[in-house]
């Protein structure tokens, strides 16, 4: 492939990106989670495959089961703001797995068919295989009795312990974060000395297990690890695993982001090509978030998810639910809306779906899209290590 078909086919952005994006470092801030509580339409009906304000339908939900983790990624948990003196939700305040169920029943009665079990660390949050078997149960609507496609995204450090118990209970794929195979690269990354041979461990655990393939994330920030792209499409390739690269986002208030941080996916996959020639594939399915290339030579495929130099607002269906019942909307949202207090109260089923359906039906978020937007400013948003990437 030439370099034009390339660029065209990686999106490199033919206009220059603004080198300064609004963004609010709030690293000395507490955040503040308090959700918008949900008034109930009183005479509208839920409907089942609404569409939101831009005409995009509900058909993912990222649950977030805990937001504590054992690692401080700088990116993500960075040491000097989730510290010792950090208040992590007590256990009271999190969601009860059969809460978690309900929420879930009524997302797949309203058109769900993907949900993602993320964190923090979700491995972490104690017994998560009883959750994994009362979600794999769940059947979509419909007469075929086709079940939902429940995956799970970890750092890796208790797959060996876990996977064939979540195998068991019913969970299909997981995706793996792991940013640097270089070992010290990886333990400065993660900044808690965490060996990046006990990760790679567990990602041959969940494939012998058969959560496969297992999709391992990588989050590329210039100067850090783009100098790990090559090394880790070397480790990956021939697998069966599909790395896929990710620009590095401006999520949550505390990484400290800069444009000139992100390595465009363009770059990336120039860079992977020169050493290894790449071909385009197909999309999977209609919105799927990674671009996927395959290895000319047979050695498998890659994805790169251009987040930042080539927003998919335009096609995102994903809601997300905080540990303690949080509704968000989009990654980027400053406040979520309180589904907890409406499921510990005397709510019904059907005002729940209500709940759901109208938050959806008046959805307008495009973040990615508005990032860049000349008047954008900053606004205050919820972290990733809360709600989930
Ligand atoms: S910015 Fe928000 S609306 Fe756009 S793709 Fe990300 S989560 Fe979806």
């Amino acid at each position: 492939m030439d370099r034009d078909a390339l660029d065209a086919r990686a999106h490199i952005p033919i206009v220059e990106m603004p080198k300064v994006v609004p963004i609010v470092d709030h690293r000395t801030v507490r955040p503040d989670r308090s959700a918008r509580p949900i008034d109930l339409p009183t005479t509208a009906t839920p409907v089942a495959g609404r569409l939101d304000t831009l005409g995009r339908g509900l058909h993912d939900l990222r649950i977030s089961v805990t937001d504590r983790c054992n690692f401080r990624c700088t990116y993500c948990m960075p040491k000097e703001v989730f510290d010792r003196n950090h208040s992590f939700l007590p256990h009271r305040d999190l969601l009860t797995f059969e809460e978690i169920e309900r929420v879930a029943r009524t997302f797949v009665s309203l058109g769900v068919e993907k949900i993602r079990l993320t964190g923090g660390e979700p491995l972490l949050r104690k017994d998560l295989e009883v959750l994994v078997e009362k979600l794999a149960a769940i059947e979509r609507p419909g007469d075929a009795h086709e079940r939902i496609d429940l995956t799970l995204t970890t750092n890796g450090s208790l797959l060996r312990k876990k996977a064939a118990a979540l195998k068991r209970a019913g969970l299909r794929r997981v995706t793996v974060s792991l940013d640097a195979l270089d070992d010290a690269a990886f333990r400065a990354m993660n900044d808690v000395d965490f060996p990046v041979a006990a990760v790679l461990d567990g990602i041959d655990a969940a494939a012998e297990a058969g959560l496969g393939p297992v999709k391992v994330n990588m989050v590329v920030k210039r100067g850090t690890n783009d100098d790990q792209i090559l090394p880790m499409v070397e480790r990956f390739r021939h697998t069966g695993h599909i790395l896929r690269l990710i620009e590095f986002m401006d999520v949550g208030t505390t990484n400290g982001w800069r444009l000139d941080d992100v390595v465009a996916s363009g770059e990336v996959i120039r860079r992977i090509h020169a050493r290894y020639p790449l071909d385009p594939l197909d999309a999977n399915y209609p919105g799927e978030v990674a671009e996927r290339w395959r290895f000319r030579d047979g050695g498998g495929e890659i994805g790169v998810i251009s987040s930042v130099t080539h927003a998919f607002c335009g096609s995102c269906t994903r809601a997300r639910l905080s540990p303690e019942g949080s509704l968000y909307t989009c990654l980027f949202a400053g406040r979520g809306h309180d589904l907890r207090a409406l499921l510990r109260s005397a709510a019904t089923d059907a005002d729940v779906e209500l709940a759901v359906s109208t938050i959806w039906g008046r959805r307008a978020d495009r973040y990615s899209e508005l990032r860049s937007a000349p008047h954008a400013t900053a606004t205050p948003r919820v972290e990733m290590s809360y709600i989930g990437g």
